[in-house]
């Protein structure tokens, strides 16, 4: 399939994105996650977009309230392990699952760790990966269920993705997270500057969502757990890898 795919980024409630993806060759789009319907309907009615699929990344109410208003025939997909309590979903995926959407292969990887269930979109073919509240810009979701393990594990399959993978993650949390990145790492060159465009974007309104999983790889401390100069930056050159991170995750929790 030749035409690439469009995004768009819809901001909704006080700082979820919701994102749209389209073909234009077989006119299908798709909603990845749902936090509420009236700013997706604006954003598919304003382009005449009618939703083919809605993909559901996880439970939590702000990023599914909008499903029951929205769906009106179009096929809700979301996780198996999830499925009691989601809407009623029209496909059930897991890691198995052979899924097009948009005419795009897309894989789903389970990323349990803010909770258990929740799963990541990537369509390589687009080099787009939705990753809600798993991977975030300069950041990663709360662990409300999962453990370190399991986050850290889902920050290891999410790493291993094409660097120039956009991540679509579910909040504009950066601006916090950057400050929290740099009070870990206040040397890292890669970040300084990385913060200097997030201070720019904020202040101009801009969207610091998608990013490059390429820049998150030198600049968020979830995914640099294992990288040892950063260890060494927290006195923890001898610690394992797992305890680096659930470090992080405990510190950024207080923060
Ligand atoms: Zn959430
Ligand atoms: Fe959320």
């Amino acid at each position: 399939n030749a035409a690439p795919l469009e995004l768009v980024v819809v901001p909704c409630l006080s700082d979820n994105y919701a994102f749209l993806i389209h073909n234009s060759a077989t006119g299908e789009t798709a909603l990845i996650d749902a936090p509420e319907a009236q700013p997706i309907a604006d954003a598919l009615d304003s382009r005449g977009w009618t939703l083919s699929d809605i993909l559901i990344t996880h439970h939590h109410n702000d990023h599914i309230d909008g499903v029951a208003v929205l769906r009106d025939g179009a096929r809700v997909i979301g996780a198996s392990a999830d499925a009691h309590r989601l809407p009623p979903l029209d496909l059930a995926v897991d890691e198995d699952t052979n899924l097009t959407v948009c005419g795009q292969q897309t894989n789903v990887l389970d990323v349990s760790g803010h909770t258990i269930g929740h799963v990541a979109y990537h369509l390589p073919g687009a080099g787009l990966a939705f990753t809600a509240d798993s991977l975030m810009a300069l950041g990663c979701g709360r662990l409300f269920e999962g453990t370190p393990a399991q986050m850290w594990s889902s920050m290891l399959k999410l790493r291993a993705l094409p660097a120039e993978t956009l991540i679509c993650s579910g909040h504009e949390y950066t601006m916090t997270n950057a400050r929290f990145a740099a009070s870990l790492d206040p040397d890292n060159a890669a970040l300084i500057s990385r913060i200097e465009k997030v201070e720019t974007a904020r202040s101009e309104g801009v969207a610091t969502v998608p990013s490059v999983l390429g820049d998150e790889l030198k600049t968020n401390p979830f995914l640099r757990a294992d990288a040892s100069e950063f260890k060494a930056v927290l006195g923890m050159a001898d610690e394992a890898d797992v305890d680096v991170f659930a470090y992080v995750r405990a510190q950024k929790d207080k923060f």
